[in-house]
């Protein structure tokens, strides 16, 4: 575990561009955004991924949306729209094994949802 960056940015071991943060979670914008608003919004708690979930985790999990939806309004993209991405796995081209949500917005973000 001391090895995942995304640890390291819930421990403030290493910077980031924090947009929102409480006792569960943490949001803060991608170091290579891909939209104008580009915010990973991470579990403080390290689970793997959607894989590693568990019932147990079903708050965190409720939080996320709570969160995504007040970093909308933070980003002003609320009624412009947005999207929520969660990779998992070689085939959803999960990079870091943290479980986090994409919330990607402000342009056109188009009808597909893979290349
Ligand atoms: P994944 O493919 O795992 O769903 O996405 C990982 C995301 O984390 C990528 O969009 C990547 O740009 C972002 N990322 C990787 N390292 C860092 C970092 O050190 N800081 C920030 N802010 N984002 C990172
Ligand atoms: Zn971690």
């Amino acid at each position: 575990m001391n090895d995942c960056i995304f640890c390291k940015i819930v421990n403030k071991d290493i910077p980031s561009k924090i947009v929102y943060e409480d006792d569960s979670i943490i949001a803060f914008d991608d170091i290579n955004p891909e939209a104008p608003v580009h915010v990973l919004i991470v579990t403080k708690k390290h689970l793997t991924g959607i894989n590693g979930v568990e019932k147990g985790d079903k708050e965190v999990l409720g939080q996320m949306f709570l969160v995504a939806k007040k970093v909308a309004e933070i980003k002003g993209v609320k009624d412009s729209g947005y999207r929520f991405i969660i990779n998992s796995g070689r085939n959803g081209h999960q990079l870091i094994k943290h479980l986090h949500m994409h919330l990607l917005g402000g342009r056109d973000l188009g009808p597909k949802l893979v290349a």
